[in-house]
């Protein structure tokens, strides 16, 4: 079994469905993914803070395969490279309703394993995206 960063393991606690990322006390750069050090300057001040829960949608794909048991029985998947308006791009999982150039509302959440991921929704409302509600409460047994 593969255990999840201390960076990692933050950000999961943090994801109740703000936006709380690592912030760089020395360069002031935002990071995606959580790592122990800045990816910019790569010094290990770095403070968690809350930020815009707003992006773009650069690109999306459909995942039509998975290992997992719980995508495996929800394909096809979406998926989406989503740049974030406090900087970096991050992958997230993507509501029916959002395509490539629209902006999208942000969440943190924890997954059916506990870990924290993003999902990215269209402003105009897909709350009731069945299959992103399943992957933030589904418990797997
Ligand atoms: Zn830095």
């Amino acid at each position: 079994m593969v255990e999840m960063s201390a960076a990692m393991r933050e950000f999961s606690r943090r994801a109740d469905g703000g936006l709380s990322l690592q912030k760089c006390a020395a360069c002031g750069a935002v990071q995606w993914p959580p790592r122990d050090v800045c990816g910019e300057c790569w010094t290990d001040a770095l403070r968690w803070e809350e930020v815009p829960p707003a992006g773009v949608v650069v690109a999306s794909t459909m995942l039509h395969a998975s290992m997992a048991d719980f995508f495996r029985d929800r394909l096809p998947w979406r998926i989406a490279i989503v740049r974030l308006e406090a900087g970096p791009v991050a992958y997230a999982h993507l509501g029916d309703a959002a395509a490539p150039g629209d902006a999208v509302r942000l969440e943190a959440r924890r997954d059916f394993k506990g870990r924290g991921v993003l999902i990215a929704q269209s402003l105009s409302g897909d709350e009731d995206d069945r299959k992103l509600a399943e992957l933030i409460s589904e418990k797997e047994s």
